[in-house]
């Protein structure tokens, strides 16, 4: 364990402004100048869709032939090393006070590739899993992602209905799609003809996220992309 954990463990971590790198441990900012570097970025060219790195540019093995709700998907990062941990630290070691910086990424990632989206809709968490963590980090980073960009944040319309347990490894694509199919919904109409941007940290199969999207576009959203932290490719 890094000694900056040792020494936090247990205290109110949250109070604190991340002083160390939450990739080497180094004092001075959450991720110093070396490890920056190292940032495990997801560069073009990436499946139009799924955003998943794809040599032509073209739709990928994956996502030729399924039917999704979801317009697209983006990541500036992998889900790998630095960001890793960071998102870990974010949402298992109660620091959200990460949540600021992260979203200060995802904020840079989208100056420089627009995504159609007017207001962010953070991808919820079921009420029992809200419970036992405290807080959502999607929301957190959405919020933190809303004061930056100047765009409306809107956290509770979309809601997780049925609670499901983390996804197995060993599940398929479609598996993964069928387990949250109908998982969520929403509570109104507020977000009829909004274009939504979809916030959250990580995404694997993107199957969350699309049926966060079918949800979405039953209650009358006109497109809805999916902005994340990191995606696993
Ligand atoms: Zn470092
Ligand atoms: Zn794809």
């Amino acid at each position: 364990m890094l000694p900056q954990v040792v020494k936090l463990k247990g205290i109110a971590l949250d109070f604190f402004f991340p002083r160390w790198c939450v990739g080497c441990g180094r004092e001075g900012s959450f991720i110093c100048d070396s490890c920056r570097r190292l940032l495990p970025r997801l560069s073009p060219p990436v499946c139009p869709r799924c955003g998943k790195p794809q040599p032509s540019g073209i739709l990928c093995p994956s996502c030729i032939g399924r039917q999704v709700q979801i317009d697209g998907i983006r990541s500036p990062f992998r889900f790998d090393s630095v960001i890793r941990q960071a998102i870990h630290q974010l949402k298992y070691q109660n620091l959200r006070a990460l949540a600021a910086p992260l979203a200060k990424l995802m904020s840079d990632y989208l100056a420089s590739n627009p995504l159609p989206g007017e207001i962010l809709v953070p991808v919820p968490l079921h009420r029992k899993r809200l419970r036992e963590r405290g807080y959502n980090q999607s929301s957190l980073l959405a919020k933190e992602l809303g004061s930056i960009t100047k765009l409306p944040v809107t956290d509770d319309c979309l809601v997780r209905r049925r609670y499901t347990p983390p996804q197995a490894r060993t599940t398929t694509v479609d598996e993964r799609h069928n387990n949250v199919l109908d998982a969520f919904a929403c509570r109104d109409q507020r977000l009829k003809g909004k274009e939504v941007l979809l916030i959250d940290d990580v995404s694997t199969s993107g199957a969350t996220l699309n049926a966060c999207a079918a949800a979405l576009k039953a209650s009358g959203a006109t497109t809805v992309w999916g902005l994340v932290l990191a995606r696993e490719v």
